[in-house]
């Protein structure tokens, strides 16, 4: 099989050709029929996260090992099982759930496998999509897509399933009280569309480029903000009715989540969920003086896919912008998402 590999961090990947694994214990073989190019991608591939003031969180002193073979948006067909592996039907199209802890901490008998401490995450930890085929540790990781198309449904497997964790941390409000949306890039289109098929309020969307303001626009945002306005946050509040009771920041920037916190109504949260990087200073009266909630949200759990692919079975495909690309794209894929070029998502196709 054909696999696209890190090798060195920041260098273009490279082809290895090996042979294709034997599912042994509970895994199951999928044959890879659409990989997304997600995001995180370009911070794994570089091999760190900024955390402002010139630090950076180094990805190799976090577990992940290189060689590595990134792709965690993968859709494929089943096409061998090891002699543990129960309920697998050969043939079958799934997509497979790639936020995998070690199965039997607390957290993960939770169901919040995405939390815990020793993630086995699918093209993170372990062998992701950029290949002809993909081994899944167990098959409950594996999940029917209905009527949707491999393309369609491999974004929901990171794209997909953050949004939707990020916009359930809203809570009951979703359809009373309007949404800010920082970032419209792939994750921001996609809570977009997720939070109408949630039967959300309006959505205020920010972004520093017009492109994506236009595309947020055409996807259905009440408003469209500019982030670099000098007066972004009073656009946002006058938007948002004196303030917003959520701002969802897919950005994760210094002055994205400076923003959102400046846009809050009291009572309100932040919901940081990109991964930009960056710091924030923050004078601790203001927590209680306006009851202000600052929160995480990191990808999703098993019971959250579950709950995603019902959801999308009953409202469609979420209208995201999808391009495909051959799997021999993949670093052109990469450079273009790193250069700010692509809207919405691109698939990449192991067959062509
Ligand atoms: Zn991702
Ligand atoms: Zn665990």
């Amino acid at each position: 099989m054909r696999s696209f590999q890190v090798c060195e961090c920041g260098a273009p990947l490279k082809l290895v050709e090996r042979p294709t694994p034997q599912p042994v214990g509970t895994q199951v073989l999928v044959k890879v029929l659409a990989s997304g190019v997600c995001h995180s991608d370009i911070h794994i591939w570089n091999g760190y996260y900024e955390l402002g003031g010139g630090k950076r969180l180094q990805l190799l002193d976090r577990g992940i090992k290189l060689p590595l073979t990134m792709g965690h948006e993968n859709v494929g067909e089943v096409v061998a099982a090891g002699p543990d592996a129960n309920d697998v039907d050969i043939g079958a199209i799934r997509l497979a759930h790639p936020w995998i802890g070690c199965g039997s901490c607390a957290m993960c008998r939770r169901g919040d496998e995405n939390l815990c401490k020793t993630p086995r995450n699918l093209g993170v930890f372990s062998d992701g999509g950029y290949a002809d085929y993909l081994v899944v540790p167990h098959p409950r990781y594996l999940f029917d897509i209905g009527e949707l198309s491999p393309t369609q449904a491999a974004p929901l497997a990171c794209s997909g399933i953050t949004a939707y964790g990020a916009l359930k941390k809203v809570g009951a409000l979703i359809k009373e009280e309007p949404l800010v949306i920082i970032g419209a890039g792939g994750l921001g289109l996609m809570a977009l569309s997720l939070h109408r098929a949630m039967g959300g309020k309006a959505v205020v969307v920010v972004d520093v480029d017009p492109v994506k303001r236009d595309a947020a626009k055409k996807a259905g945002a009440q408003t469209v903000i500019d982030g670099r306005a000098p007066d972004a946050a009073k656009q946002v509040i006058d938007a948002t009715d004196g303030g917003a009771w959520a701002v969802i920041d897919f950005v994760g920037a210094s002055d994205t989540a400076n923003l959102g916190v400046a846009c809050l109504a009291k009572g309100g949260k932040l919901i940081i969920v990109g991964l930009f990087g960056g710091d924030m200073t923050m004078s601790t009266p203001f927590f209680p003086l306006r009851a202000m909630t600052i929160q995480g949200s990191y990808v999703g759990s098993l019971p959250e896919m579950r709950e995603l692919l019902e959801l999308v079975r009953h409202t469609g495909a979420p209208q995201v912008p999808l391009r495909t690309r051959p799997l021999d794209d993949v670093n052109a894929a990469l450079n273009d998402l790193n250069a700010g070029k692509v809207v919405g998502r691109v698939v990449l196709l192991p067959a062509g």
